[in-house]
C-alpha cells in the first residue's frame, strides 16, 4: 500500500468526490491558497466514452450562478445554457399555456449536467496548487487522523492523509458512512414512490421541435413529464411515474398506447420507433431524499453538495444548493480566519436549517408540479402572488422567485412564504366578505322599485290580467 502525504507547511484540503459541487468546491479551496488534491471514483469523463450519471441536463438559476461567479465561471457556463424564461403547460388535448417563472428578463437556464463537469474540472486544473486524482475510490477514512484509503481499478490501494476533508461524493457518500458511528449524529433519507426515465425528442428539419426557451410540462396528477431544451436542438423528456406504473408497460404496443392516451402531442416529436425502444433501454431510477445533522466531524471532515442533503429534483434546486454551499463555506472561511474548529460546526450551524427547508420545498414542489398546475386556484393565486408582488415587490415577494431568483436563506424565504400567504389569503377572504356586504349595504339602502324585479313576461301577464278600473 502507497501512502503519500504533502511536505510543505501548506494545508491540505482532500476533496472526496469530482462531481458538480466537488468540481467547484476545489477551486474554491485553491482560491484561498490550501494545497488541494480532488478524488474521484471514476475515470477522467473529459476523456471517457461514455459518461454514467443522473440526468442529462439540469435547470441553473441564481444562486448557482452566483458561486460560478466566484470562481470566473458564470459567463462562460451561462453562454452555453438556454434561457427558460417559463413552464409551458400541456394539456392533453394538447394546447399550451405558458406560466412565466417571474418578472420579465427572469429566467432559469438549462445546461448539460456532462459539459458543466467538464468545464468545473478543467478550471480546477488550472489552479497550480491543485492535484485531479481520479479512479481514486474512498474504501475507509478516520476521522480521528484524517487517513483515507482509496481502492483503485487495477487491485492496488492508496493511503493519503488531510488536514480537512471535504466530502462531496454524492447522495450515497461513503464519507458520511462514517458520520453515521458518531454519537448525536441525525440521519434519514427517503425514496418517493416515484421513477424517472430520459427520453430524448430528436430535432425536426433542423430545428427544435418544440418551443425552446420554455421548461415544458405534462402535469398528469399522479405523474408527469416534463421536457428541458439542449444545445444540439433535441430536447429530453423526463418522466416521473410510480414505479409500479412503470412496470405495468412491458411491450412497444403498450408503451405507444400509454402515451396516446396521457401525452400524445409528444408521439410525432419523439417518434413511434424511439418510444418503444427507448422506453427499455433503462428502468425507472429511483429518487431519494437525504436529511442529516451535523455536517462535520471536529475540525477534520465536512459534507456539501448531495453527500450532506440529497433532494428530489422537482425544485431544480439540488446543484445550487450545492453550489451556494460553497459560497456559505467560503463566507464563513473569511469570517473565521480559516480555523477549521471554528469554521465547521459554524457551517453546520448556519446551512443545516437552509438545507432541510429545500429538501421539504423540493419535496413539495412534487405535488405541486405534477397535480396543481392543473388547479384554476393555483392559477389565480400565482396572478395574484405575481400582481401583488408587481405593485410591492419589496413586501409579496413569490416563494418560487425567493428560491429560484435571490440568495435569500431558503428556511427564511419558507417563513416569508407563510406569512405572505396568510396575508394574501386574509385579504382574499377581507375583499369577498366586503363586497358581500357592500352589495347588501346598497341594495338595503337603494332597494329597487318593485317594477324593476318584474321581469318583461311578468309585466305582459300583469297588463292581460289587470283589473280595468272604470
Ligand atoms: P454528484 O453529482 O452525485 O457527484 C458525486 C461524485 O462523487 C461523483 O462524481 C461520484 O463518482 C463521486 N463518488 C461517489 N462515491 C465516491 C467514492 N467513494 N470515492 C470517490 N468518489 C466518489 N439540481 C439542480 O440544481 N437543478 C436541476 O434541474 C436538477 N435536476 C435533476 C434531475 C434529476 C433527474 C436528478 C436525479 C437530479 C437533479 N438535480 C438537479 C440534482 C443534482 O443532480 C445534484 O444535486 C448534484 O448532482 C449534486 O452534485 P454532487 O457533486 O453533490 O453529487
Amino acid at each position: 500500500m502507497e501512502e503519500s502525504s504533502s511536505t510543505s507547511t501548506q494545508k491540505v484540503v482532500a476533496v472526496v468526490g469530482g462531481g458538480l459541487v466537488g468540481a467547484l468546491n476545489a477551486c474554491f479551496l485553491a482560491k484561498r491558497g490550501f494545497s488541494v488534491e480532488v478524488f474521484e471514483a471514476r475515470e477522467d469523463i473529459r476523456k471517457a466514452q461514455i459518461v454514467k450519471g443522473r440526468s442529462i441536463n439540469l435547470a441553473l438559476s441564481h444562486r448557482g450562478r452566483q458561486a460560478l461567479k466566484h470562481v470566473g465561471m458564470e459567463e462562460k457556463i451561462v453562454s452555453q445554457g438556454i434561457p427558460m424564461h417559463a413552464r409551458m403547460i400541456h394539456s392533453l388535448g394538447g394546447k399550451q399555456s405558458p406560466i412565466p417563472y417571474g418578472k420579465k428578463g427572469q429566467y432559469i437556464l438549462s445546461v448539460d449536467r456532462a459539459n458543466l463537469n467538464k468545464e468545473l474540472l478543467s478550471e480546477a486544473e488550472k489552479y497550480s496548487n491543485m492535484k485531479l486524482n481520479f479512479d481514486h475510490k474512498l474504501k475507509d477514512w478516520s476521522a480521528e487522523t484524517g487517513l483515507m484509503t482509496f481502492d483503485r481499478s487495477d487491485g492496488s490501494k492508496q493511503q493519503i492523509r488531510a488536514d480537512l476533508i471535504v466530502g462531496c461524493d454524492g447522495a450515497f457518500s461513503a464519507i458520511r458512512k462514517q458520520f453515521l458511528r458518531c454519537g448525536r449524529f441525525d440521519y434519514s433519507q427517503t425514496y418517493i414512490p416515484h421513477g424517472y426515465m430520459e427520453l430524448t425528442m430528436p430535432p425536426v428539419n433542423g430545428e427544435f421541435a418544440m418551443k425552446p426557451n420554455y421548461l415544458h410540462i405534462w402535469p398528469r396528477n399522479t405523474f408527469m413529464m416534463i421536457a428541458l431544451p439542449n444545445l444540439d436542438k433535441t430536447f429530453t423528456c423526463t418522466l416521473f411515474m410510480p414505479f409500479e406504473e412503470f412496470e405495468k408497460i412491458t411491450t412497444g404496443d403498450e408503451v405507444i398506447e400509454f402515451f396516446q392516451k396521457q401525452f400524445p402531442d409528444s408521439i410525432p416529436l419523439i417518434g413511434v420507433d424511439a418510444l418503444k425502444r427507448d422506453y427499455f433501454r433503462l428502468p425507472g431510477q429511483a429518487m431519494v431524499s437525504v436529511k442529516c445533522c451535523p455536517y462535520h466531524i471536529g475540525d477534520k471532515c465536512v459534507l456539501m453538495g448531495d453527500a450532506a442533503h440529497a433532494v428530489v429534483p422537482f425544485y431544480g434546486q439540488g446543484m445550487n444548493a450545492g453550489f451556494e454551499d460553497c459560497i456559505v463555506f467560503d463566507e464563513i472561511m473569511d469570517q473565521f480566519s480559516e480555523d477549521f474548529s471554528v469554521v465547521l460546526p459554524e457551517y453546520s450551524r448556519v446551512r443545516v436549517p437552509d438545507d432541510h427547508a429545500i429538501a421539504d420545498l423540493a419535496m413539495y414542489n412534487y405535488i405541486e408540479m405534477r397535480a396543481h398546475v392543473n388547479s384554476k386556484w393555483f392559477l389565480f393565486r400565482k396572478h395574484v402572488d405575481n400582481f401583488l408582488h408587481f405593485v410591492m415587490p419589496k413586501t409579496i415577494i413569490p416563494l418560487y422567485t425567493m428560491v429560484t431568483f435571490t440568495r435569500t436563506r431558503y428556511h427564511e424565504a419558507v417563513k416569508r412564504w407563510h406569512w405572505q400567504n396568510k396575508v394574501i389569503n386574509c385579504g382574499l377572504l377581507f375583499s369577498v366578505t366586503g363586497g358581500v356586504l357592500g352589495a347588501s349595504y346598497v341594495l338595503i339602502k337603494n332597494p329597487p322599485s318593485v317594477n324593476k324585479l318584474i321581469t318583461p313576461a311578468e309585466e305582459m301577464w300583469n297588463r292581460l290580467t289587470a283589473v280595468r278600473t272604470p
